[in-house]
């Protein structure tokens, strides 16, 4: 009978413990969200909140610009398995390749994460006039604070697809903002000494932080195109005028022809990379690289 009650004893302890591995199992291995996102910086604010939960796919590689990139064949595979995708919003980008990604992957649920943002219009020239979509800036995520707004979308539509972690998706949210906040002050305090100088840049990809840091941009790309002879003579005598020391040329953009536009205009080029990866060392590195050259 002991033997007997002993046996039972193990069975029903064998029994628990393989009922316990098996909701682990169920546990952990919830499909993770598959995530596509246009840029970089945009693939750490999804992996900030969304941790070990979500995989995520970014579909313009950082080399390339994601003004003039197109779809690979590669990438089609991605696409197909996804179950959303994180929008930075009016990147150029997304609006050529969005149709063909809905074609590749119709139920895919697409998610312009800069919702809620006061957007920086390229062509207004009158306040009062509203901002045509086709004229936003679309380099929002250059200001921290506007990041939050994209961390607070991403956490909702998480949260919507897999509600039994809201919990960890609040918290990590919640410490994310917090950096987001500790950094945007830094990057103010830096910029504190140096308000209304001017910032020459050959694409215009840094109006979100110098309008919110209190610095100027002036950029060669006119509106995004490429400059007139009057507009360059404009320049420079706005170079000469205000002792203008260095041209911020984006990674993504470099090309002979800038290197002789900057001899020309008798600046320095400086080269910075608003698509890397980890966030808080882009904006640190920006900052410290704009500043030292102003
Ligand atoms: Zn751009």
């Amino acid at each position: 009978m002991k033997k007997y009650l002993f046996l039972l004893g193990l069975v029903i302890i064998v029994f628990l413990a393989t009922g316990c591995l098996n909701f682990q199992d169920q546990h952990t291995s919830f499909k993770k969200i598959n995530v596509l996102v246009t840029i970089n910086p945009q693939a750490y604010f999804v992996q900030r909140i969304g941790g070990d939960k979500v995989q995520v796919t970014v579909l313009v590689p950082q080399e390339f610009n994601p003004a003039t990139y197109s779809l690979s064949v590669k990438q089609i595979e991605a696409i197909k398995k996804a179950d959303i995708y994180f929008q930075s919003g009016h990147l150029p980008f997304e609006k050529t390749e969005s149709s063909k990604i809905k074609k590749i992957n119709p139920s895919l649920n697409i998610v312009d994460t800069s919702q809620g943002i006061s957007w920086r219009c390229f062509a207004k020239k009158n306040q009062e006039i509203e901002c045509p979509p086709k004229d936003y800036d679309p380099h929002v995520w250059l200001n921290p604070l506007f990041v939050k707004i994209q961390a607070e979308n991403i956490y909702k539509t998480l949260v919507k697809i897999n509600p039994k972690e809201k919990k960890i998706f609040l918290s990590h949210k919640e410490k994310f903002s917090k950096e987001l906040d500790i950094l945007d002050k830094k990057i103010a305090k830096l910029c504190a000494p140096y308000q209304g100088k001017f910032v020459l840049v050959y694409h215009p990809v840094l109006g979100y932080f110098t309008d919110h840091y209190g610095l100027k941009q002036v950029a060669l790309q006119k509106e995004g195109k490429e400059p007139s002879l009057q507009y360059m003579e404009d320049i420079f005598s706005l170079v000469k005028s205000k002792k203008i020391k260095a041209l911020f040329l984006q990674k993504q953009f470099q090309s002979p022809a800038i290197k002789s536009v900057a001899e020309k205009l008798g600046v320095k080029i400086v080269v910075f990379d608003p698509l890397r990866k980890d966030y808080f060392l882009l904006m640190e590195e920006l900052t410290d690289i704009i500043l030292k050259n102003l």
